[in-house]
């Protein structure tokens, strides 16, 4: 049966998990639960929310909007600071959440828990402000950013606590209200985020809905609801486009990525092959913006892939409880299977392995475990190429620890097979020319272009893909600008 209670000024308590509706805690005749992918063993069971508890959801969302979009920024701010420092004192419990539910080493489970007050204090510090754009004698015009109202938060499986913060943070300091809507596969952290938030805001300024399938398009579809950010594979990022248009909702959109990191001949081998594999193979490789593709200059071609080889036996793979493991298992079984159709045709076609080439790898155990994997030069026109293995097939966003590295010989044909595919979410160029990294980086089709690193997000630099791979950016002043509508007030300097 349903159940209602307060949450206020209550200690967490990581073993029974709720949906969060008008500040309270909700269960559900139907019931699922997710599994641990190390082991298989069944997580705790998640109440299944219903349309009535969506609708309800909106509702609370929608009278809260109307005080909370009132609130002075500076108290918005104030409510937010608090409740990332409450966070912060539930680091460990958030982080062996994680590891259970997503399978990602503790450590890097401990780094996205650390993401979340970061984001919130980062995002803190910037302000939208009203901007003057004319000012005659006759009048003057300000441009206004006021927030759209309710925001509904559709997460994926890969960093369920880091885009929860991302979303909230943004959502919340420009006065809308939200709905978190988690990935099923991986809901655990963002519910108790919800549940925590209840103790900082009022009733319906943050709600967490945990369901099947059938949930995200409720939420795309509902009328009440006024903008919709999400992160997730390309193909779910065309169905909600369409869904939304129906209403006119407003649409972030963060999609897949197929980045491509260029090797100018200048490198230090050995420590850019090392910061390679690392960029490739951070969570298994589940990663929208890692390194996806590899071209190294043919002059240092081997040599490179031997260092390359040898950064990626060093990786342990293992049940993310255990030291010294560096990655996890697969995040669940259906993209398990996807990484195994693609190491079958990898096979078939007698691509060359480097490295790797397996599943159930390095584990007793039943979890879904999959070796690093190097293909040496499997042909620009290759699957593994083009398509992110990451995400859904069929469409072209297929991410695993799958990596292939091709040979380039000039700067115009590199970028050329650099932006040959639909996505552009994150690139990367490594030269010890400076000259050369901005010349080549400024070429790349791609949102984020980064010269001698790669993933380097931050709260005040706005985040999106180009081309397929999104639609608007989250972070920065841009990002908060996404939660708003532009108001343009024209004042006469005299009366009529
Ligand atoms: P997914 O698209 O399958 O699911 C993402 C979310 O959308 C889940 O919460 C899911 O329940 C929901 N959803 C599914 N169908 C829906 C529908 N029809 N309407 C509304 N919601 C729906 O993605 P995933 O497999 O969870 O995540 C992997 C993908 O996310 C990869 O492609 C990866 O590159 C991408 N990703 C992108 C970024 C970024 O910032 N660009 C960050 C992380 C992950």
């Amino acid at each position: 049966m349903a159940s209602r209670k307060s949450t206020r000024s209550v200690r967490l308590d990581f073993s029974a998990f709720f949906n969060i509706v008008n500040g309270g805690v909700r269960g559900s005749e139907k019931t699922n639960h997710s599994v641990d992918p190390a082991t298989g063993e069944a997580l705790p069971q998640l109440p299944i929310a219903t349309k009535e508890d969506v609708d309800e959801a909106v509702n609370a969302a929608k009278v809260a909007f109307s005080s909370w979009s009132r609130t002075p920024v500076t108290e918005r701010k104030a409510a937010l600071a608090a409740f990332a420092d409450s966070f912060e004192s539930y680091t460990q419990d958030f982080a062996i959440m994680m590891t259970k539910e997503s399978g990602k080493p503790l450590r890097f489970a401990v780094e996205e828990a650390e993401c979340g007050p970061y984001w919130v204090r980062g995002m803190n510090k910037l302000e939208l402000l009203d901007e003057i754009i004319s000012d005659t004698p006759e009048r003057r015009v300000t441009v206004r950013y006021t927030p759209l109202g309710v925001v509904a938060a559709i997460i994926p499986w890969n960093y369920p606590i880091q885009l929860s913060f991302v979303k909230l943070a943004a959502a919340l300091s420009t006065g809308c209200t939200i709905i978190l809507k988690p990935s099923p596969f991986a809901p655990y952290c963002t519910l108790k985020i919800a549940e925590l938030a209840q103790q900082f805001f009022p009733p319906g300024v943050v709600q967490g809905l945990h369901g099947d399938e059938d949930l995200g398009p409720v939420l795309t579809a509902h009328p009440k609801i006024n903008k919709i950010t999400f992160t997730g594979s390309i193909m779910t990022g065309r169905k909600i486009l369409e869904s939304a248009s129906r209403t006119l909702k407003r649409v972030t959109l963060e999609l897949g990525g197929n980045d491509a990191a260029v090797i100018c001949p200048d490198v230090d081998i050995p420590e850019v092959a090392q910061r390679i594999a690392d960029f490739a193979f951070a969570n298994s490789g589940q990663v929208c913006v890692a390194v996806k593709r590899v071209y190294i200059h043919e002059s240092i071609y081997s040599e490179f892939r031997a260092a390359l080889v040898q950064a990626t036996k060093k990786l342990r793979v293992g049940n993310g409880f255990e030291q010294g493991v560096d990655l996890g298992p697969i995040q669940n079984e259906l993209q398990y299977r996807r990484v195994c159709g693609f190491f079958e045709e990898m096979q078939k076609q007698g691509q060359r392995i480097a490295v790797g080439g397996g599943g159930h790898s390095k584990s007793s155990s039943s979890g879904l475990f999959c070796e690093p994997t190097i293909i040496d030069n499997p042909g620009n026109d290759a699957r593994i190429v083009l398509e992110e293995p990451f995400g859904k097939v069929p469409a072209p966003d297929l991410s695993c620890p799958i990596l292939p590295i091709m040979p380039w010989s000039s700067e115009e044909e590199v970028i050329r097979l650099a932006n040959s595919t639909e996505m552009g979410l994150g690139a990367s160029v490594w030269t010890n020319d400076l000259d050369q990294g901005d010349r080549i980086g400024r070429q790349l089709e791609a949102g984020s272009v980064w010269v001698n690193t790669h993933m380097d997000a931050a709260p005040e630099i706005p985040f999106g893909g180009v081309k397929q791979s999104g639609s608007g950016v989250e972070g920065g002043v841009e990002g908060l600008k996404a939660f708003c509508n532009i108001q343009t007030l024209s004042v006469p300097k005299e009366v009529m």
